[in-house]
């Protein structure tokens, strides 16, 4: 690429050259115009004048060359009378007889056709540049001709153009020079800019940039200035708040591991690299699975950038499991898509939960036992012959529900426990109908004596994916508390039906509701809205805890709706057994 100096410096010298030729030119053809036009038009007049006298002379036919000779005129001119058909009549320089015919001069063919002629041509007889001017008498057959000798205006000429062409070159000469200064003053001032945005984007803030001369070379100092203060304070921030990261990220206790697109370390924290074993400098570049053998990690990561959505997911990598977060991160643009990993060691969590677990199960099976015997005997008391007072018939009557009660509990978180423990169910296709109906005979004791009806709103031929026993026993359990909490009396509406690819199963009563604060918990062990009023009822505060892992284990979820006064609809959905 041409250099800015060589660029403009030349296109200067070549508008400087053109503009001073055609000036120069211009002027020398002007000047040449001028001095010969003038010279012509008074010429012109001298020959009219020359011819009026000749023809008031009125001079015999052959006497022609004598007028002449005796004409007193000026040395400068001379005179040639011609025929009409071009033949010399006379001339007051040359010798006649020596002169051709001029009947093919220029001058005397625009007289013979216009009554004037001129011509400016080197003269057959002197060998000299002559101007001639014609006047042609017509009536007298005559043309006169004056010529005189134009060498002088031609050295006049020269003269002009040698001063107009030395005049050019010192012009020329003085502009090239300012020229060449002021490119070169800017060449300098666009290297200096060079230098100092090098430096800047180089990382070396030092330089300022001072630009002088014009106010708009000040202007773009100032703005190269502003640009390198701004380019400082906003790469300090970046870089404090990468060591800040930095910082954070290496005391994390978590690993954390910073991916691209195609799941290669672009970062990784020093918990991260503990985990994996490996260095800093092995591990960056690498592909994920290169550095932590794990294909659930990897499903995890690559579904999280594939829906560009937050995932979680427990993984197990060796002994230890962890809670592994995926975060995506878009760039501005969108056009890139990166991935943040966050590995919680959750393996004490998990083992806390397993004893949990192992407790609630362990406690309840031993306890089945000796409630079951308790009742036994109660009932045996009971059934006792023999008068007993009214107080020893109802402490046996609390002791008989209590522990009823009690063993209810017992059975429910047994139910729990064993669905905790369970890996996959065995599902089946089984009709919607019957699901209900089954339902329906464990509840109908409660529902008559609370003067209930069921109300049905669905296709029995309708074919749900699940656990038939499971499924029947959330059901039993919506029921049942439908039953409970809903007034007495009143229907009860069992609908199910598909949605967005899943069968819902809901029981609607028309009771007073729940508020929408207290909802959320609802499906929590022994979360009560009412806790007198359930155990007055007689509830065990697991129903809706069930039936969510029920749900959970089909792949769907419990939920409900209702407001104050409004009744509640409890429902449970159902994937398709071809749906993952
Ligand atoms: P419980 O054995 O106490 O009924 P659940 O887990 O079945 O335990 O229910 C939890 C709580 O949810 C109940 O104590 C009750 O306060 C509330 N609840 C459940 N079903 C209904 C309903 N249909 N209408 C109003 N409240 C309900």
């Amino acid at each position: 690429m041409k250099s800015f100096f060589s660029r403009y410096f030349t296109s200067h010298l070549l508008i400087l050259l053109i503009s001073l030729f055609i000036v120069g030119i211009f002027s020398i053809l002007s000047m040449n115009q001028i001095l010969y036009s003038d010279n012509q038009e008074r010429q012109l007049v001298y020959t009219e004048i020359l011819s009026e006298m000749y023809l008031k002379a009125q001079v015999p036919p052959g006497r022609e060359q004598a007028y002449l000779d005796r004409l007193d005129v000026n040395p400068l001119f001379r005179i040639t009378l011609i025929d009409r058909d071009g033949t010399v009549l006379g001339d007051t320089e040359a010798d006649i007889s020596l002169m051709d015919n001029h009947r093919n001069r220029p001058e005397v063919i625009q007289a013979l056709d216009g009554g004037q002629g001129m011509s400016k041509r080197i003269s057959h007889t002197l060998r000299e540049s002559l101007l001639y001017t014609t006047v042609y008498r017509e009536e007298e057959g005559l043309i006169f001709r004056v010529s005189t000798v134009v060498g002088n205006i031609d050295r006049m000429v020269t003269q002009l153009t040698f001063r107009v062409s030395l005049i050019t070159f010192i012009v020329l000469l003085a502009a090239l020079l300012i020229s060449f200064r002021q490119t070169n003053s800017i060449n300098r001032m666009l290297k200096s800019i060079v230098e100092v945005v090098t430096d800047y984007s180089g990382g070396d803030f030092h330089q300022n940039l001072y630009l002088g001369g014009f106010r708009e070379a000040v202007e773009v100092g100032d703005a190269v200035n502003s640009m390198g203060r701004q380019l400082k304070e906003k790469i300090e921030t970046v870089t404090l708040q990468r060591n800040k990261s930095e910082a954070m990220l290496d005391n994390m206790v978590e690993p954390v591991i910073y991916l691209d697109s195609n799941l290669i370390i672009n970062d990784i924290n020093q918990a991260a690299l503990k985990m994996a074993d490996c260095s800093f400098s092995r591990c960056l570049g690498k592909n994920l699975l290169q550095i932590i053998r794990n294909i659930d990690l990897c499903r995890l990561a690559e579904e999280c950038l594939k829906d560009n959505s937050p995932l979680a997911q427990i993984i197990t990598l060796g002994s230890r499991h962890f809670m592994v977060q995926g975060t995506t991160i878009n760039s501005p643009d969108r056009t890139e898509r990166s991935l943040l990993l966050v590995m919680n060691d959750v393996t004490e969590i998990k083992q806390m939960e397993l004893m949990r677990k192992d407790f609630v199960a362990n406690v309840s099976h031993e306890l089945r036992t000796p409630i079951t015997s308790i009742i036994g005997f109660v009932e045996t008391l009971r059934m006792m012959p023999g008068q007993r007072t009214e107080q020893e018939e109802k402490f046996l009557t609390i002791i008989h529900n209590q522990s009823q009660r009690l063993g209810e509990i017992v059975t429910d978180l047994l139910s729990l426990a064993s669905l905790e423990d369970a890996h996959a169910l065995t599902k089946e296709a089984v009709r919607i109908g019957d699901i209900v109906e089954e339902a329906e005979s464990v509840c109908r004791m409660k529902a008559e004596a609370r003067g209930v009806e069921f109300v049905h709103d669905y296709d029995p031929a309708l074919v749900l994916c699940c656990h038939k026993n499971l499924t029947e026993q959330a059901l039993v359990n919506y029921l049942d508390n439908a039953i409970k909490y809903g007034p007495p009396g009143e229907k009860i509406t069992i609908r199910a039906g598909r949605v967005d690819n899943m069968t819902v199963i809901s029981v609607i009563d028309r009771g007073s509701g729940i508020p929408q604060d207290q909802q959320g918990r609802l499906f929590e062990r022994f979360y009560r809205v009412d806790k007198a009023r359930s155990r007055e009822i007689g509830g065990t505060g697991l129903g809706l805890s069930i039936v969510k892992h029920i749900a959970m284990k089909h792949g769907g979820r419990a939920g409900v709706e209702s407001g104050p006064g409004k009744g509640s609809r409890f429902y449970i959905t159902f994937m398709d057994c071809r749906e993952k």
